[in-house]
């Protein structure tokens, strides 16, 4: 599918995401009106877009509304207004902002509720990579709607990845992969930190970049099968010997005197699995004491 079409987009905030989505839809010649609580931003934005005073002119008209705001409360805000609601009647709103499924869900119903066609979306890209290869933009919501604009939203992400119905989809896969990167990025810091305490250059153990993600890799694929199967067994390392190794890292970096919160919140959750009787399976089998 290809653009050729102007569009005419809205894109509300002028944030450092919201600037870097509304030059790119600028940039791909559709005609982009732009709108910020602090006016001066809008107006800085630049590279073709006008710059509305007012959020009812800014959006009124437009086939496509783009949101990217700190919170979906923000939004909730800025659309509680009579005029904003009419003035979106009839658009499409895709929400752009990081939230939860449950934002999500509220706001398909809002958008129900006063006539506008709605997708949710996460943005998994630094504004530099907006209009890359390197960014991705997940959605969901209605199949037909998604199609409709695809063409238009290759302009802020070449890899446009339509998730599910469910509208909660995109926020949830965005969480997903967020929290394999924060708390895959806080384990590495940590990590490092305790190369550092006990005297070992960090540049060591950043020298094994390729052990440690390798690993990591290896486990996703396996635990993606055993959670498929719904069966942890196997033969390679079981629980018990995993937990005995967590309690070394919690030993070093309390020897260390560096935090221990990360390492004794990794033990808390593998002995669990132990406790439940899970010590002869492969480590994936946490998945299955994960539930509250
Ligand atoms: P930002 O630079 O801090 O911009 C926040 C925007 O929200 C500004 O336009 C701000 O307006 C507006 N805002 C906040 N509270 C508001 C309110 N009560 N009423 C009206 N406007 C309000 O943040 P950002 O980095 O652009 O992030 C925007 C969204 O993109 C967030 O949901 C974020 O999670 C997501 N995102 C960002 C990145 C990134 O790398 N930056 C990556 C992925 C996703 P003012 O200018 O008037 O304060």
């Amino acid at each position: 599918m290809t653009s050729s079409r102007q569009t005419k987009i809205a894109v509300i905030g002028s944030g450092l995401m919201g600037t870097a989505l509304a030059r790119a839809f600028a940039a791909a010649g559709h005609e982009v009106a732009v709108w910020n609580r602090t006016a001066s931003k809008a107006r800085a934005v630049g590279g073709g877009t006008l710059a509305f005073e007012s959020l009812t002119e800014a959006v009124a008209g437009r086939e496509l509304v783009v949101a990217s705001l700190s919170n979906y409360a923000a939004c909730a805000e800025l659309f509680s207004s009579k005029d904003v609601a009419a003035a979106l009647t009839g658009t499409t709103l895709v929400q752009l902002t990081s939230g939860s499924p449950a934002d999500a869900r509220s706001g398909l119903e809002w958008a129900r509720a006063h006539g506008v066609d709605y997708l949710d979306a996460a943005i998994l890209a630094y504004p530099a990579f907006v209009a890359t290869d390197y960014a991705t933009v997940f959605y969901a919501g209605s199949r037909a709607v998604f199609d409709r604009h695809h063409p238009t939203l290759q302009a802020i992400a070449k890899n446009s990845v339509y998730v599910d119905e469910k509208i909660g989809a995109a926020a949830t896969l965005d969480c997903a992969i967020l929290e394999a990167y924060y708390g895959g990025s806080l384990a590495v810091l940590h990590a490092a930190a305790m190369c550092k305490a006990e005297g070992l250059d960090p540049q060591a153990f950043f020298a094994q970049k390729n052990s440690f993600l390798g690993l990591i890799s290896v486990t996703a694929d396996a635990a993606q099968d055993m959670i498929a199967r719904d069966d942890f067994s196997g033969a390679q390392c079981s629980l018990n010997t995993h937990v005995a190794a967590i309690e070394h890292i919690v030993r070093l970096s309390g020897d260390a005197r560096i935090s221990t919160r990360f390492p004794r919140e990794l033990l808390e959750n593998y002995r669990r699995a132990v406790g439940a009787g899970l010590g002869e399976q492969e480590l994936p089998a946490v998945f299955r004491t994960l539930k509250d």
